[in-house]
């Protein structure tokens, strides 16, 4: 597996792979690498031939500063799951590598109305500082396809919008979200949850699949509330939104006809902030 930490090295690796025909896959990450990312690793193998990981944690992503400085980086034990998982190469740059004018340099692009609902109203900016890096990434790499998680669905609409509005050739693939066997998402978020953390972030995925359950015995509406009924009681977390959303506009959706369903949550477990989501159709 090779290390790169500058777009030229990268470059010339890459150049005669694409010259002899070889697909490339791009899965970009931000490290702290679990079982969800190398899922991402191992579904890229069935549409390319080489596989660029990027490690870069993307401080224009960022609304809350602390968040950036206690985001983990175990890089050495993410370069030995890569490897492991067969990832041809790796690409870290520095934030100055990417952002040589500075990580205040200007980005704004039409996302779309959805940019600003769900994670959008709680991170303002953040898919523009996602999407931003985003195409940095597609543009050092040119990868054939790149590999994202349906964990962060929203994260996917958005690229699939920055992808028309460049009208990029790069297919984007979607891929399952893995959970621990009690149900919570993995995330490299789940390092910080203590104990009692861990007990309750297991009303995220509890109070989605409810809702799969219970998706043709009830109405919309008492689905969303029974599902926030699951967070009432509990001491230690705070439910940012709990929704029952249409999949292409994430607006609430009206009824249950809609072709694409599916239920999203965020919440606050202790001090650290959880994402989930099940889709429903
Ligand atoms: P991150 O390092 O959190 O930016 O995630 C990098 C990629 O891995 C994103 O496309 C995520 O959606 C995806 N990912 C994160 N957690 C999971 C998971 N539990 N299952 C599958 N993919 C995931």
């Amino acid at each position: 597996m090779e290390i790169f930490k500058t777009k030229s090295a990268l470059k010339a690796f890459l150049n005669p792979l694409k010259a002899s025909g070889k697909k490339i896959a791009l899965v970009p990450t931000m490290g702290a690498l679990h079982n969800g990312h190398i899922s991402l690793i191992d579904l890229a193998k069935e549409s390319a031939d080489i596989i660029i990981c990027s490690i870069f944690v993307n401080p224009t992503q960022f609304t809350d500063p602390k968040d950036l400085e206690k985001y983990p980086r175990p890089i050495e034990h993410d370069l030995a799951m890569l490897n492991q998982a067969g990832c041809h190469g790796v690409f870290m740059p520095t934030v100055e590598e990417m952002y040589p004018q500075g990580a205040d340099e200007n980005w704004h692009i039409d996302l779309g109305n959805a940019e600003f609902l769900l994670e959008g109203a709680f991170r303002k900016g953040h898919y523009q500082g996602v999407t931003q890096i985003v195409k940095k990434l597609f543009d050092a790499v040119e990868p054939d396809v790149a590999m994202f998680g349906q964990k962060d669905f929203q994260q996917v609409l958005m690229i699939k919008n920055m992808v028309a509005y460049f009208n990029l050739p790069i297919i984007l693939i979607t891929c399952p979200i893995i959970r621990e066997e009690d149900g919570l998402a993995m995330s490299s978020r789940n390092i910080h949850l203590t104990a009692i953390d861990r007990e309750n972030s297991l009303v995220l995925s509890k109070s989605l699949q409810f809702v799969i359950n219970n998706f043709e015995k009830l109405p919309l509406t008492e689905l969303e509330n029974r599902a926030k009924l699951f967070y009432q009681n509990l001491s230690g977390i705070d439910l940012d939104y709990f929704t029952i959303a249409n999949g292409n506009t994430l607006e609430p959706a009206k009824s249950k006809n809609e072709l694409n369903i599916i239920a999203l949550v965020a919440a606050k477990v202790g001090s650290t902030r959880l994402i989930d989501n099940m889709i429903i159709r």
